[in-house]
């Protein structure tokens, strides 16, 4: 392989680190574990470093080092990345943390951060020559893989929850993905499409963590925090999770440009933020345990973080328990009012699952666990744009010519 455009060495499992070749599609290990991407450092600081970097087009692509894709010409994008890392004043005072500062993915094209990952998990599937590629989603990341695929000329086979967003099966819909609606959970939606994917010639199983390059993506959320902090890192981290790569992927960075010496080694505080209806991962941490346990009747109106079984569960305890961070849960009635609390104060409507966040981190400096002189960037992993029925209004219509109230008589909202 040509390691001009990308370091990739080799692929290793994250449970029990065999290695695995990097230049052919690749689903999980033999003992079930995901695999990981591992480049040749050293060769990344002979090819650029942060200067070089710096003067680069704003899009994810400009750490194509650290990324797998070996081809520049392979590279399937809508100029994805480089999202603000942007100072929440008004909100920070509010909920007392005034160094509060939010990764605003909801401007991604499909607007969530799964854009991320389908940009390199489908440029990696295609370069391989795979046929096609499928996933079960809870509707963001389908959307994502229908809109990249389609840019590709991949097929795409979908399907999710009935519950998930409307928008995301309109999404899927439109970008002529072949989508299915089940009436279940997303793991039942992936048990649905394992044998019909194996049946398929030379098609790739796309699922949360069961080949190796969605998390790549994900990763270039935690390189563009520390670039954008001047190349250094936040004292915390919070990240809603659910299938766990946005964790993961900001974890699996900050170790890279740590072992690249292009930040110091302190990490920071990394926070898992779940939802009480679905915290498997919150559960396994107060219990001190090592893995997830599958949550029952799993329900919130994040949506996208109904995973009541992740099989990267294991990799966001370890880095959460490795970087000091924690994990936290929190009710559906308090993500919904950080989400509006959010709007009201900074003009942002973000998604349920980063409102989870916000709430979070609320809760966290309640307890004493944040500090006010604390450096906290809460990642918002989508639009509020598309929840629509998170923010409902019965407004009523005036009739035509109706006098608007005075200033004292108007409602204050
Ligand atoms: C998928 C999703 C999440 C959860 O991300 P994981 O990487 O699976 O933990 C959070 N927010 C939104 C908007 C999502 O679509
Ligand atoms: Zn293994």
């Amino acid at each position: 392989m040509n390691h001009d455009y990308s370091a990739l060495s080799h692929l290793e499992c994250s449970r029990c680190t065999t290695q695995h070749d990097a230049g052919r599609l690749q689903g999980t290990c033999q003992c079930g574990g995901p695999l990981l991407a591992r480049y040749d450092l050293s060769r990344v600081a002979e090819l650029t470093g942060p200067g070089q970097i710096g003067g680069r087009p704003p899009s994810l692509w400009r750490y194509h080092e650290l990324l797998p894709v070996a081809r520049p010409e392979r590279v399937v994008s809508f100029g994805e990345g480089m999202t603000p890392l942007t100072p929440m004043p008004r909100l920070g005072r509010e909920i007392g943390l005034p160094e509060l500062l939010m990764k605003d993915e909801g401007v991604l094209p499909t607007a969530t951060f799964k854009a991320r990952g389908a940009a390199v998990g489908v440029s990696r599937a295609a370069e391989l020559g795979a046929a096609g590629v499928a996933m079960p989603t809870n509707g963001n990341a389908g959307a994502a893989w229908a809109a990249f695929s389609a840019r590709a000329g991949l097929p795409f086979l979908v399907a999710m929850p009935a519950d998930a967003p409307a928008i995301t099966r309109s999404e899927c819909v439109a970008a002529g993905a072949e989508t299915y609606v089940v009436d279940g959970l997303i793991g039942d939606a992936g048990r649905m499409l394992a044998p019909a994917v194996r049946q398929r010639a030379g098609w790739m199983d796309v699922s949360t963590l069961k080949e190796p390059y969605r998390l790549e993506g994900k990763k270039t959320i935690g390189i563009e925090i520390a670039e954008q902090l001047g190349w250094r890192v936040p004292d915390v981290i919070l990240c809603p999770s659910g299938g766990g790569v946005g964790l993961i992927g900001i974890w699996k960075a900050l170790q890279e440009l740590a072992d690249l010496g292009w930040i110091g080694s302190r990490m920071p505080r990394l926070v898992a933020v779940q939802a009480a209806g679905c915290s498997p991962i919150v559960a396994a941490f107060e219990r001190d345990e090592l893995t997830t346990s599958a949550w029952p009747d799993a329900r919130t109106a994040a949506f996208g973080l109904t995973v009541p079984a992740p099989l990267g569960g294991f990799l966001v305890l370890e880095a959460v328990r490795a970087t000091a961070g924690c994990a936290i849960a929190v009710t559906d009635a308090d993500l919904l009012a950080a989400q509006a609390l959010t709007a009201r104060l900074e003009g942002i409507w973000i998604c349920p699952e980063g409102a989870a966040c916000v709430a979070g981190a609320s809760q966290l400096r309640e307890s004493g666990w944040l500090g006010a002189d604390d450096e906290v960037v809460v990642l918002n992993t989508g639009a509020g744009l598309k929840y629509p029925e998170t923010a409902t209004t019965d407004l009523p219509v005036l009739p035509l010519d109706a006098a608007i109230p005075s200033p004292d008589a108007a409602a204050v909202g």
